[in-house]
């Protein structure tokens, strides 16, 4: 009998995996692809290292996946920290610098002096809030109590790209404030693994497989109930048995695992409306880098296009001389499976990318486009913020519990999966120690 089963190996499941087996406990990873890394995994296409789509750690070392891996006596690599005077902002058709500091917003010259003052009455705002006062308003509503200049609310879109919630006039305010204020903490408001994402799922598949086994091809198909409690899981045919069962993929999958009637139906309802976000993920391999190419760059002035050079910062990414380019344009889940739509946008992203990149496509060796449903397990607007999302420890069944990008766990994208990953441990600690 394993003490805990993780059903899932991306980065919430190698994270509570691995903070769980450095501490002695016996756990099983079940893993229905045959690689690792869920969506966090990478490949190699011709000597260039590419993410599944255009992937940052959110504040570097002060952030959670860095916390993971000092955890367990490890540490990122981090390329792309305390660059980010790379990165580029488009606005009214014109590229400036990226604003990455207070003192960045109060001489940026995409705002009149009167403008940027009122900005920074919102940033001082947003610094003295607590998150938990803001979580059920949007961040549109947050800004106008200050002001209603529509440069100011147009420059503040920058932090909805920074939370990955499109929209200004749905996202959480609270999910802002909680970003601004770990940003301004943080060594870098965004960093690279070198490596990629690869270099995060390597180090914390070393620390499981010291001890612990990992199953790849091992889709499990139930989860194993007696009583009220968790049994262990069936995988493959297979009945494995467990103390404790954390499901790590979005809540959204838990469809079919679990008997109707073991969770209340309030809980069915809201995981059948979880809403994600989603996306069309470009990435280029070019024969000689583009001139004029920064580290990132991100639309104000329409659509929500975002793009990044990720071999500028670690050249390891791209063979020498050549250059990898990842481009992203969020577009609403509901719309990821209409082709029509798909194509009128996938036509827009490379306009933007031929406009801003003159000579762009005169370099491509190799493409690929993704269209991807799910990117965030929750898209982080209100009513789908921190506080109103399920909680770590099933309520309703002993020894079930959710760690990945949809639970109640601070942050955004990623950062939710290692946060809960990171809460999970003592939680799941104490239920053994009582088991
Ligand atoms: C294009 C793109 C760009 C992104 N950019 C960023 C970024 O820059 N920064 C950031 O922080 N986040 C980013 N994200 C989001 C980030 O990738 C996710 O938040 C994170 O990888 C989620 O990890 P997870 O462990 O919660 O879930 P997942 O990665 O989905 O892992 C769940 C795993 O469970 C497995 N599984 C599912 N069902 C079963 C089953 N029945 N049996 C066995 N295994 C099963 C799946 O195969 C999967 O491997 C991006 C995502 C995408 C797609």
């Amino acid at each position: 009998m394993y003490e805990v089963i993780v059903i899932g190996a991306g980065y919430g499941g190698l994270a509570i995996a691995a903070l769980l087996a450095r501490r002695g406990h016996r756990v099983l990873v079940c893993e229905q692809n045959k690689v690792l890394g869920g969506r966090a995994r990478s490949d190699e296409h011709d000597g260039f290292i590419l993410d599944w789509g255009l992937h940052v750690n959110r504040f570097g070392d002060a952030g959670p996946a860095a916390e993971v891996l000092r955890r367990l006596g490890e540490r990122i690599e981090w390329a792309g920290e305390g660059r980010a005077e790379r990165s580029l902002v488009q606005f009214n058709g014109r590229l400036y610098p990226r604003p990455d500091s207070v003192g960045g917003y109060l001489t940026t010259p995409m705002l009149s002096w009167p403008d940027r003052l009122r900005l920074m009455a919102v940033l001082l705002r947003a610094l003295r809030a607590r998150p938990e006062d803001w979580y059920a308003v949007t961040w549109a509503h947050f800004v106008r109590r200050t002001t209603h200049s529509p440069a100011v609310l147009k420059l503040c879109r920058l932090f909805n790209y920074a939370i990955y919630a499109p929209d200004i006039e749905v996202a959480s305010a609270g999910e802002v404030i909680y970003f601004v204020q770990h940003a301004l903490k943080a060594p870098a408001v965004t960093a690279q693994p070198v490596g990629g994402t690869g270099q995060i799922i390597r180090k914390l598949e070393e620390v499981i497989r010291e001890g612990d086994e990992v199953r790849l091809g091992c889709k499990v198909d139930r989860i194993l109930l007696d009583e009220g409690c968790v049994a262990g899981v069936l995988a493959d045919g297979e009945e494995i048995t467990a103390q404790a069962v954390v499901f790590t993929p979005p809540l959204q999958r838990l469809f079919r695992l679990v008997p109707d009637e073991a969770l209340p139906t309030e809980f069915w309802e809201y995981a059948a409306n979880l809403e994600p976000t989603a996306c069309i993920a470009y990435d280029f391999g070019l024969r000689e880098p583009v001139p004029g190419s920064s580290g990132s760059v991100i639309s104000l002035d329409g659509a929500f296009l975002m793009g990044s050079f990720p071999s500028n910062c670690d050249p390891s990414l791209a063979p020498e001389g050549m250059q990898l380019a990842s481009f992203l344009n969020a577009v609403p889940a509901r719309d990821a499976t209409k082709k029509p739509v798909m194509d009128a946008e996938t036509m827009r992203l490379r306009r933007w990318i031929a406009e801003t990149f003159p000579g762009f496509f005169d370099r491509v060796l190799w493409e690929r486009r993704l269209v991807i449903p799910l990117v965030d397990g929750v898209h982080l607007r209100v009513g789908q913020a921190y506080p109103d999302r399920h909680p770590i420890a099933s309520p309703h069944i002993h020894g079930l519990f959710f760690v990945g990008d949809t639970v109640a766990a601070p942050a955004c994208s990623a950062d939710i999966a290692f946060n809960a990953a990171l809460e999970a441990e003592g939680l799941i600690e104490e239920y053994l120690l009582q088991w």
